[in-house]
């Protein structure tokens, strides 16, 4: 049952959780079988980090990151398969944000400041227009507190790990299992201990640890929280 997608008093569901964990899938589907709009919020900050790298920014220049985001364009929206896509200035850049180059040196964009606040607007802007499902590391916490219902959305390494593994697999990526590895246990670090924004679970979040759930059994969890609330 689809909630009435209204613009007054918009729902917000923030899912919010490490790397790995089936955040991204579990949100788009929720928010499909609810009818509400879907944010990737890691599709923004890998958005940035692109176009940082294809201008050849150094990732260690704050003030250079800041000017940058203050011009970036990012915007979503869906082909004519309904195949949801990122528009970094107006190009799709669905793909081109999934490479290890750019999830390896997003933590240099998600650590700064004034980056963050940008980003954390523009999201904002997003959650004001319609209901959504809003998904990243700091939702519940620092974008929208005040959302209606917040999950973290957890899963054991290992899982995690091997989920990440069969996702580019299957992709027919050549990637080593011990990379994979050691690059998630990385970004969970950065994640968990940045300054600013940090992956934290909000005091009032649902956990929800998915290592032995499947997909399908997550998402009837989350949705009946939510049709639950009314
Ligand atoms: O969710 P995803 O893996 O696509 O996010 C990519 C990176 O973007 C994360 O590792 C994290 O550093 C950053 N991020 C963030 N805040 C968010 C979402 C993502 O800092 N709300």
């Amino acid at each position: 049952m689809a909630l009435d997608n209204k613009v007054q008093d918009a729902v917000i569901v923030a899912i919010d959780g490490p790397a790995g964990a089936g955040k991204s899938t579990i949100a788009k589907e929720v928010s499909k079988r609810l009818g509400f709009t879907y944010l990737d919020t890691g599709a923004m900050y890998r958005s940035l980090t692109l176009k940082a790298l294809n201008q050849g920014i150094n990732l260690e220049d704050e003030d250079a990151l800041v000017d940058l985001a203050k011009q970036v364009h990012i915007d979503f929206c869906t082909d004519e398969n309904h195949k949801l896509q990122v528009l970094l200035d107006g190009k799709d850049v669905t793909e081109d944000i999934r490479t290890s180059e750019v999830t390896n040196n997003t933590f240099y964009i998600a650590c700064v400041v004034g980056v963050r606040e940008i980003m954390v607007n523009r999201q904002r802007e997003i959650g004001s227009t319609s209901n959504i499902v809003a998904e990243g590391r700091d939702i519940g916490t620092v974008v929208f507190p005040n959302a209606k219902r917040k999950f973290y959305l957890d899963a054991n390494f290992e899982e995690r790990a091997q989920r990440r593994i069969k996702e580019l697999r299957e992709k027919g990526k050549q990637i080593e299992a011990d990379e994979i590895q050691n690059d998630l246990k990385e970004r969970d670090t950065k994640d968990f201990t940045r300054k600013v924004g940090p992956l934290k679970k909000a005091e009032d979040a649902i956990v929800i640890d998915s290592t032995h759930m499947s997909i399908e059994q997550v998402v009837q969890k989350i949705i009946e929280v939510i049709l639950h609330d009314g």
